[in-house]
């Protein structure tokens, strides 16, 4: 699409509706000519046999030592993949790629909240990657140490976390807008020998400091020996003498080459915390071999990345798994061109994110769903500013995304042309699990549509029988490489939540699903997030997806609240768009498009107007907090809450109308 050329006001409001009642989208012709895969039977082949379909992948890496079997299932749920094998997740996404004459290659084109640009090399982060490493140890950082790292979005963030793996010590990295005392838990719970951060964040133009808060709580953290300081923001910091390194310094003093370690595939490769949108974030553990095979093959095959000619732009915060696995690793190990951003998706100006895939030529762009719909909100008068001719392939991640939001996405972002892969999949998978091949699959917007080749998922009832087409719990009946090992120190917790509801051998996602005729997959949210009114279990998501589709609408989050005559009623917490509170008019009006869109049965008995919803730092509603509210309860763990002014605010307004109703 041109600059310029995108619909706008009632045509675009047009052209969206005609596309929601499309139904299906099929792979652009002269997309699946060229896509990396375009034979369907590459499932069948795949189901066949999936551990040597995983095996074939794991070919693809390079190996110091051969593996003596693929899957060790004999101690189920603690799978062992690629058993005796020896590899190096730095030597995948480094060494290799310059040995074969690539290291001019730019692995990403950064660009700073100010318009800096810096473009980074594979050999470059080859050489720095080995004196961060060298340096490390010589702190007597060795295999099996967890380093913490809470860096912003700069290279620096990439060369810690290969440093670490290039040395076998863990990484827990701790996403930069977290608090200094979530970082303190999370380095507490780890053990962490050392940590990596910065002098100091920017963000939107102003500067908060990093290392004085990180100070405030190092003296209780006695297994911190080493902190490592990015001079990030030129900002002058205490320095404490024998603990603290400047990060240029340290990499100026250290020795040039280090060579990779030879580890077991089942080497701890890191430590990561959940986002916490259901309960207390869970550690979770990720090892070598499993997971580099599993992130390098969805990167290749679910974005048919082509690493001569694709510029891939992954929006998330390398903070979150989505950035650790198509960030990091998958790309790297690809030998990808990336484009990485230091600032927020509104700063310098709501365009920016448009600007730079202009000024990168990004083929490929994976966001967010609750990025597009504040994209929508925007409008598409952004977008429209830049030449996004060069995209051909969109993806998403993290929520069910709502078809308008995915219609939207396809036609304003991808001018129609581009194919649009929901990808499904966790922290705890490690890589994408459910999701389109783009040269093969027909979408449907809404649906991640049918797992990965080599991934068996299915949705069940609370036996744990196959639940047909009817709304169920989705569980994953085969282990996969890129699975979690563990819950770190926690394998009582780890059985307990992911293999005790239906044994050993099949993994609980916590997430409901159904299934429709043609077999695709409809993930709806959280278990957690269903809602059982008079005996009818809706989801959470397909109510918001009515009320959102309502064209005053920016979001919408519903939970059910216990209820008298229903057993559960829903209550709804609803933004418009502009500045606007809503009004009874306003409330009827809603009932009246859910009831058309979905039922009777799905009009919200309630409607709180609210400025902003309460999320998780990676962007995701907390329902649990709005059921807390709206049931008066006190409220659960808010730590990882993006702005605790929300959840004040939203508190007064709900006492207010509980007061109304009681007068
Ligand atoms: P916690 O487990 O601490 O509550 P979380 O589940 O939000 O945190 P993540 O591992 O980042 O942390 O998120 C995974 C969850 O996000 C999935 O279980 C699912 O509910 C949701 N999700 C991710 N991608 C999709 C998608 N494409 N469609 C629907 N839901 C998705
Ligand atoms: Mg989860």
């Amino acid at each position: 699409m041109k600059a310029g050329t995108a619909p706008s006001g009632e045509e675009l409001e047009k052209q969206i509706e005609q596309l929601l009642d499309q139904e299906r989208f099929d792979p652009p012709a002269k997309f699946a000519e060229n896509a990396l895969l375009n034979d369907p039977k590459v499932y069948e082949q795949a189901a066949e046999d999936p551990v040597k379909w995983w095996a074939g992948h794991a070919e693809d890496l390079h190996w110091f030592e051969d593996w003596d079997e693929v899957l060790d299932d004999s101690q189920a749920p603690f799978y062992k993949w690629f058993r005796g094998g020896k590899l190096n997740a730095s030597y995948n996404c480094l060494d290799r790629h310059v040995e074969a004459g690539i290291g001019d290659r730019v692995a990403f084109h950064w660009r700073g909240e100010e318009g800096e640009e810096r473009d980074v090399t594979y050999a470059g982060l080859h050489r720095d990657v080995q004196r961060l490493a060298n340096a490390l140890k010589d702190r007597g950082i060795g295999p099996g140490d967890v380093v913490g790292i809470y860096l912003p979005m700069i290279p620096e963030v990439v060369v810690a976390m290969l440093a670490c793996a290039r040395i076998g010590a863990p990484h827990n990295v701790v996403f930069g807008g977290f608090s200094p005392s979530s970082v303190k838990e999370r380095m507490e719970f780890s053990e962490a020998k050392a940590l990596i951060t910065a002098d100091a964040a920017r963000r939107k133009g102003k500067t908060a400091p990093v290392k004085p808060a990180v100070d405030d709580f190092l003296g209780e953290l006695p297994s911190i020996e080493t902190v490592v300081v990015v001079k990030n923001a030129g900002e002058d910091v205490a320095m404490t003498e024998g603990r603290d390194l400047w990060y240029h310094e340290a990499l100026e003093a250290a020795d040039a080459e280090c060579a990779a370690e030879p580890l077991d595939a089942e080497h701890p490769l890191y430590v990561l915390y959940t986002s916490g949108s259901t309960a207390k974030p869970k550690g979770i553990l990720h090892t070598t071999g499993g997971y580099l095979t599993g992130v390098a093959a969805t990167t290749r095959y679910v974005f048919d990345l082509k690493p001569e000619t694709d510029v891939f732009w992954c929006s998330a915060d390398v903070g979150w798994v989505t950035g650790h696995s198509y960030i990091v690793y998958g790309p790297l190990a690809c030998g990808a061109t990336s484009v990485m951003y230091e600032g927020a998706p509104d700063y310098p100006d709501k365009d920016i994110w448009w600007k730079l895939c202009d000024r990168y030529g990004v083929t490929i762009f994976y966001t967010a769903p609750t990025a597009i719909r504040s994209c929508m909100k925007w409008g598409a008068d952004y977008p429209a500013r830049h030449d996004l001719s060069t995209l051909r392939l969109l993806g998403t991640v993290g929520e069910p995304i709502n078809p308008k939001a995915w219609v939207w996405y396809h036609l304003v972002i991808g001018g129609r042309r581009c194919p649009v892969v929901d990808t499904w999949w966790q922290t705890e998978t490690g890589h994408i699990m459910i999701a389109p091949l783009p040269g093969i699959t027909a979408t449907k917007p809404g649906s991640a549509t049918t797992p990965f080749p080599g991934i068996e998922a299915e949705v069940v009832d609370e036996e744990g029988d196959d639940a047909g087409t009817a709304q169920g719990l989705l569980v994953l009946r085969k282990p996969w490489p890129g699975m979690l090992r563990n819950l770190y120190k926690d394998p009582d917790r780890f059985k307990e939540t992911y293999f005790s509801k239906f044994g050993p051998t099949t993994y609980f996602v916590g997430d409901a699903a159904r299934r429709d005729d043609d077999g695709y997959f409809w993930v709806i949210g959280r278990v957690d997030d269903v809602i059982n009114v008079s005996g009818h279990r809706l989801s959470t998501a397909e109510v918001e997806s009515a009320i959102v589709s309502h064209p005053k609408v920016a979001e919408a989050a519903v939970i059910g609240q216990t209820d008298e005559d229903s057993g559960q009623a829903i209550c709804a917490f609803v933004t418009l768009e502009g500045e606007r509170g809503g009004d009874d008019e306003m409330v009827a009006q809603l009932r009246e498009h859910v009831a058309k869109r979905i039922g009777k049965l799905a009009r919200p008995k309630r409607v709180v107007w609210a400025d902003d919803l309460p999320k998780t730092r990676s962007g995701k509603i907390m329902r649990r907090l709005l059921r807390d509210i709206a049931e008066g309860r006190e409220l659960g763990d808010v730590t990882t809450l993006r702005d605790p002014d929300v959840m004040s605010q939203l508190e007064e307004k709900v006492a207010a109308r509980r007061d109304e109703a009681d007068a």
